[in-house]
């Protein structure tokens, strides 16, 4: 069977919350839409609500030809709120990025999302959540909690900035479906006067990498889905 791949971008301000620049929105994301148009792939761009207002023609670009989704109201971390301030902070996020597309797919900031909160994305017409990362302990893959289809993320963005002849290998052990996770300010150059992981293998190489990742994967038959088509797919199968 063909493997599946899906490219998420978590669309934010830089580095959050160690820079408050934007570098990464006005020209990083430009780029890799570009990139991805140019093969006919459909990346997945999870939106602050914040930066979607900022940078509406990006939101408007992510609706129409990707999917668009939802990335928290201004990168807040959810398991610091109560019930009641969450819900009402993604009501907002969701609001706002109604506006650009149909938005049921979510991952929350730094993967902190509490299992009972899950409640409040199937209220408010959310379906697909990648909040769970198996390099944070996640142990059971795809599964459903509340009702949301729970699809964990693979890899952290760093395995995706070290030099190609190191990364391959990973790619190639990859499970199917395979989860990237990507955000606009990797593909910048992130000043090295912030964390180590916040500029280490950021620039303009990493669109070059990202480049080689497409092709290596296309060139071994993998399928491209967003995480709307993957969700799709799996209702399916499931009914069949
Ligand atoms: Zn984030």
């Amino acid at each position: 069977m063909a493997k599946i791949v899906i490219l998420t971008f978590d669309v934010e301000h830089d580095c959050p919350p160690f820079a408050e620049t934007k570098e990464g929105m006005k020209k990083g994301l430009p780029r890799i839409m570009k990139l991805l148009e140019e093969f006919g792939i459909r990346g997945t761009f999870l939106f602050t609500g914040r930066i979607a207002e900022e940078f509406p023609e990006l939101a408007e670009r992510a609706g129409k030809k990707h999917e668009l989704g939802c990335h928290g109201l201004e990168h807040e971390r959810f398991d610091r709120l109560s019930y009641e301030e969450a819900r009402q902070r993604l009501m907002e996020a969701k609001a706002i990025l109604s506006r650009f597309g149909d938005v049921i797919s979510f991952r929350a900031p730094n993967f902190q999302f509490p299992d009972e909160y899950y409640r409040i994305l199937a209220e408010l017409g959310f379906r697909v959540d990648s909040s769970k990362a198996k390099h944070k302990g996640w142990k059971s893959g795809i599964t459903e909690i509340s009702g949301i289809l729970e699809v964990p993320a693979t890899t952290t963005s760093i395995i995706t900035r070290l030099p190609w002849g190191l990364q391959e290998r990973f790619h190639r052990g990859f499970e199917s479906p395979i989860i990237y996770i990507f955000h606009p300010w990797e593909f910048v150059r992130m000043p090295r006067t912030l964390r180590p992981d916040c500029w280490f293998g950021t620039g303009e190489g990493a669109l070059e990498k990202l480049r080689k990742l497409i092709e290596f994967h296309l060139n071994s038959g993998a399928r491209f889905l967003t995480l709307r088509e993957f969700y799709e797919e799996y209702q399916k199968l499931k009914r069949e």
